[in-house]
């Protein structure tokens, strides 16, 4: 199928050109059709489908019509991320069609915010926090919404958003459309869908699973040799861009200097930063400037960086659905990406339920001089670890759970954003 058999407007046609992609993506054709029909859609997909697009196309066409200057599509995320990133994909697969667009969320000024909601918007990318502060101030005027967006529901269920969100539903109008996405589909979030779609069309794709272009390995370690496997892993392995989880942000910290000292262009992403070096981290790993972001679950979902040719847990998730999400960062967009984890004698029950989800023997790799035999058992057998080379023809491509709700939406600090927030989407 093609992007013209869908019948977007031309100038999101443009931006669709702009943005390189030559065919809808098969979230996006399922998608795309009834949200422009007006239908409310229950979306099931995994994180690097192109879900956002299949939100944001029928978006911008549907905004293309109507009244200019009100806001009339408010998509929520759980993340400031996964926020930012939704409104740069509306600034740029709408560059042409003169919408405007603003991104809101804690963590930076809202008086820039309040300036920007002034200057009028057709389509807001928010965290819920955030959004109910300036619901709370009057700052924000929703009654004229129409599309509502709710995207990564689990996550944001996960983080104890459901309240704020049941909340911002009180402030929209009745007769609106409304799309739902969630990677999995708890018991809460299929309570929150039957209250809030009307007759959905179920789309889903693939399942909760790990993409299939991504290898997995596993390697098992005591815990006091995980830095020097990792420092050998990257020493011998041909590497794209590298994320590598650890549990606490601490951790993470401290790992990223020691990897600094080996040698390593190396940055973190954790709680503990501000909102501007978070976004100096992920910036300076999304352009090349870094090779190796070290990084708590923060970083696990939604986050959209090209090239991520390896993760690696460095610290084993606590929930098959926080691998799922953490390794969803490499094998994006069907390119291939490795899943390196190191497992400890504490990882036992995660490792049955890997094997599970996995639907394969898990196969422990063996790195002389590292290797904890203690760890492996009848589950898996051991293989012989060889340095990687390239595949042919590879392209490296891709792109915590918080303790508390609202932390990533509200918690202050840090600079301003370039070109934030929110900016006409034609200058974008
Ligand atoms: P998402 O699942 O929305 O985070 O998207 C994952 C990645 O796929 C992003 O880098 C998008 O820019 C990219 N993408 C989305 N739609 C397409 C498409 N139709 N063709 C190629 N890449 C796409």
């Amino acid at each position: 199928m093609s992007f013209e058999k869908l019948m977007l407007n031309e100038k999101i046609l443009a931006g669709v050109k702009a943005a390189g992609y030559t065919e809808p993506t098969p979230i996006q054709a399922r998608a795309i059709p009834p949200v422009l029909e007006g239908r409310d859609v229950m979306g099931l997909a995994q994180t690097g489908t192109g879900k956002t697009a299949a939100f944001v196309l029928p978006i911008l066409h549907r905004m293309m019509r109507g009244r200019r200057g009100v806001v009339r599509a408010l998509i929520i995320a759980p993340t400031r991320e996964l926020s930012q990133q939704t409104h740069d994909a509306i600034c740029a697969l709408g560059r042409k069609t003169g919408l405007r667009a603003a991104s809101i969320y804690g963590g930076v000024s809202i008086f820039h915010q309040i300036d920007k909601l002034r200057s009028r918007v057709e389509i807001i990318s928010a965290c819920p926090g955030r959004l109910l502060d300036h619901i709370e101030r009057g700052t924000v005027n929703l009654s004229a919404v129409e599309m509502l967006v709710l995207d990564e529901a689990d996550h944001m269920f996960d983080m104890g958003f459901l309240p704020d969100i049941r909340l911002i539903l009180s402030h929209l109008p009745a007769q609106r459309q409304n799309l739902l996405f969630s990677a999995t589909m708890p018991r809460e979030i299929r309570a929150l869908a039957d209250d809030l779609l009307s007759s959905p069309v179920h789309i889903q794709i693939g399942h909760t699973a790990p993409a299939e272009t991504v290898r997995h390995a596993f390697y098992p370690v005591k815990l006091d040799r995980k830095t020097d496997l990792l420092k050998d892993l990257l020493e011998k392995t041909h590497t794209g861009s590298v994320l590598v989880f650890t549990k606490t942000k601490s951790r993470a910290k401290t790992l990223a200097g020691q990897l600094e000292r080996a040698g390593r262009r190396v940055t973190s992403l954790h709680g503990n930063l501000t909102q501007g070096k978070r976004k100096q981290s992920l910036d300076g790993f999304r352009d090349g400037r870094f090779d190796v972001m070290v990084a708590t679950d923060i970083a696990a979902r939604g986050i959209d960086v090209c090239r991520v040719s390896h993760v690696i847990n460095y610290d084993m998730p606590d929930t098959l659905d926080a691998y799922t999400h953490r390794i969803g960062r490499t094998g994006r967009a069907c390119k291939t990406g490795d899943a390196l984890s190191f497992v400890t004698a504490n990882d036992g029950d995660l490792m049955r339920s890997l094997k599970n989800l996995l639907g394969e023997k898990i196969e422990y790799q063996k790195v002389d001089g590292f290797t904890e035999p203690s760890v492996t058992d009848d589950n898996g057998r051991r293989s012989s670890y060889k340095p990687e080379k390239p595949r042919a023809g590879r392209k490296f491509f891709s792109s915590g759970k918080p303790s508390s709700p609202h932390r990533n939406d509200r918690k202050a600090g840090g600079r301003r954003l370039s070109g934030w927030p929110g900016r006409a989407i034609q200058a974008a």
